[in-house]
């Protein structure tokens, strides 16, 4: 076995979901500690462990390492593995390593592997390494916002989250999430109300899949309450499960004064009309109608407040890059909506530039205020915007080519990760990805290519002694 297959099978042998990375964050300090590596660790457990140079590295130029120690904790439904307490039950099966029933981990269990690799390895070049392992990643970037990177002296970094070998990462959104609450105002009673259930729409990352034009189906209930063009009085309105998500169902209740068969009759022909232009992009979507009795709704005003708010609110992507075909530079998604004692709307806004952000959440805000509603924004962290000048990527590319005789392609992704907090926190930051081909990532079919594990390593091996002799 290597010696980085032997760090991998160490990872998955301590418990470490989300929040839970305490004990692999001891695994890690004591590597430092029988290594005699200078270690740092916070509040949040994020580690950094720094190498001097090595070899003919000994006076080139830092470079910082980065990946998670977390893993997505998910199981088959009836397993009764406990990722608190349990070592993941490793397979290795034609050329590929699972694990028995539940996620693998090799997000981001390969970038640990690897850096205890170069860590311990006294006989390759490298410039001085800055080995950085955070936490509580795949919950939303919290170990990484968190950091304070007073230690950290590279202005050049090699992000180890991300998958497919033979690519590197270009450019990551920034995003923030945010809502809008109104406090329910004074029951009006209506005499019948009209139901319109929406489900089965096709949905989708608020990232990766916001070109594809899906039906976000609270917009569309909006759209259906106003296309309607009778008195109406919001009842009840529910949808979506997260702020990143295209939501996939919802349900509106309608107070109405006065039922009609001509009004059923409308409302199914739109009904039609919306699942014909809907036809590709989410084919399995289902609109259901129906007559209710009685119900308490808001007045008049507070309906058209909270209906206006998703109707106007700017869904979808509101600008596409000029460089790089395919790629969002901004956009917005409605994820949720419920309501107690308050309505609450919950969207995500997605841009790697900074300026762009500000703009949408001003356009959010001013929304927000016509309506009457507040508006709060949280959890906001920047971007890593294409950088067309990059000294490596140009080297890597270089490198990789001569390497591997192959090309090396370039992804760029509306996606968010902790890259781009690196390049907020140190703007000058020059900033590549690597790692394997794995599957299924987040899923109990989380697979990884063992060749491909292999082969990476070689390829960060390879890189950072070609480093080294660039600067010689
Ligand atoms: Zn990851």
């Amino acid at each position: 076995m290597s010696q980085i297959l032997h760090y991998f099978k160490e990872v998955c042998s301590i418990p470490h979901p989300s929040f839970h990375e305490e004990k692999l964050a001891d695994y890690v300090v004591s590597f430092a500690k029988e290594h005699s590596l200078w270690y740092s660790r916070d509040e949040h457990h994020n580690v950094l462990i720094k190498k001097p140079g090595q070899n003919r590295g000994i006076h080139c130029d830092p470079i910082l390492l980065q990946g998670h120690l977390d893993m997505v904790a998910e199981k088959i439904s009836g397993s009764d593995f406990d990722f608190h307490k349990d070592a993941l039950k490793l397979i290795e099966k034609d050329g590929w390593i699972s694990a028995k029933d539940t996620t693998l981990g090799s997000d981001d269990g390969f970038a640990i592997a690897y850096m205890l690799g170069l860590l311990n390895d006294n006989t390759i070049d490298h410039p001085p390494l800055e080995c950085l392992f955070t936490t509580k990643e795949e919950v939303g970037l919290i170990g990484a916002i968190h950091f304070d990177m007073k230690d950290i002296e590279s202005k050049r970094c090699i992000g180890l989250d991300s998958s497919g070998e033979n690519r590197t990462i270009i450019t990551s959104s920034g995003g923030v999430r945010g809502k809008f609450s109104l406090k329910r105002r004074k029951k009006v009673f209506y005499p019948a109300s009209i139901i319109i259930k929406i489900t089965n729409a096709t949905g989708g990352h608020s990232g990766n899949d916001i070109t594809k034009n899906r039906v976000n189906v609270l917009k569309l209930l909006a759209q259906f309450a106003k296309d309607l063009k009778v008195d109406i009085g919001l009842s009840s309105w529910v949808g979506g499960n997260s702020e990143n998500a295209i939501p996939t169902w919802g349900t509106l209740i309608l107070g109405l004064y006065e039922k009609s068969d001509e009004l059923m009759h409308r409302a199914k022909d739109l009904a039609l009309k919306i699942q014909d232009y809907s036809r590709h992009s989410d084919p399995a979507m289902k609109i259901d109608i129906e007559f209710g009795r009685e119900v308490a709704g808001c007045p008049k005003e507070e309906t058209h407040e909270i209906i206006e708010s998703v109707l106007f609110f700017p869904q979808g992507v509101a600008k596409m890059s000029d460089e790089i075909e395919g790629l969002p530079l901004l956009s917005a998604n409605i994820g949720f909506i419920r309501h107690d004692e308050y309505w609450t709307i919950g969207f995500s806004v997605r841009s790697p530039m900074d300026v762009l952000m500000e703009h949408h959440m001003v356009k959010i805000e001013t929304l927000a205020k016509r309506m009457r509603m507040d508006v709060e924004f949280f959890s906001r962290y920047p971007g890593f915007p294409y950088q067309p000048e990059s000294t490596l990527r140009n080297q890597f590319e270089t490198f990789y080519q001569s390497f591997r005789n192959q090309n090396l392609n370039f992804e760029a992704t509306h996606g968010g990760c902790e890259l781009g907090i690196w390049k907020g926190k140190i703007p000058q930051l020059d900033i590549i990805s690597m790692g394997p081909i794995n599957e299924g990532i987040h899923t109990p079919q989380e697979r990884m290519d063992l060749a491909s594990f292999e082969r990476v390593y070689e390829n960060l091996v390879g890189f950072l002694a070609y480093l080294c002799h660039e600067a010689n």
